[in-house]
């Protein structure tokens, strides 16, 4: 199933998402599977459980855009455990459509997180993947990437979305 992915003004987004505890359940494994629906049908690279309206540290990533099903990580209760060297790069959001904001973020980072039984693991990602990581991160602390940018750029996007908002086309 292909849920509607929620936008910057729903507070789901800006409030930290709860640690899951019941694992290798039905539902989860369902919830997964819809989450990489909804994903691939927004055409995104990762998507975390509050755009879609779940407050829950679960997210999804697929750098390779659904090519490689190596590619496909499920990261549910994740931190960010290292981080090294810098890059600097365009960024979006699914929940920010039509907006891209040069973003500085570590180039060589590890998550850690339990997978779909619960089991830890850590993972190393450079480059796009390692960005996936901090970006999906955020969002299940409710901290969106705009908070990485400067105040400046984010009242002005924030303007641009209220003038979206108030004309209709924000949903
Ligand atoms: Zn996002």
């Amino acid at each position: 199933m292909v849920y509607p992915i929620v936008k910057f003004g729903d507070p789901v987004l800006e409030n930290e998402a709860a640690t899951v505890t019941e694992f290798d359940t039905p539902e989860l494994h369902k919830f997964i599977e819809d989450m990489f629906e909804s994903m691939y049908a927004a055409k995104g690279v990762g998507l975390a459980a509050p755009q879609i309206g779940v407050g829950k540290k679960i997210a999804v990533i697929d750098t390779s855009n659904g090519e490689d099903p190596e590619a496909k990580l499920v990261i549910i209760n994740p931190k960010i455990v290292n981080v090294e060297g810098k890059q600097d790069g365009e960024e979006g959001c699914l929940s920010i459509p039509g907006f891209r904001e040069q973003v500085r973020r570590g180039k060589r980072v590890t998550v850690r997180a339990q997978n779909l039984k619960g089991e830890a693991f850590d993972q190393t990602g450079e480059d796009l993947l390692a960005r996936a990581f901090q970006h999906e991160t955020d969002h299940l602390y409710g901290r969106l990437y705009i908070t990485h940018i400067s105040a400046l750029k984010r009242d002005l996007m924030k303007r641009k979305i209220k003038k979206l908002q108030r004309a209709g086309d924000w949903k």
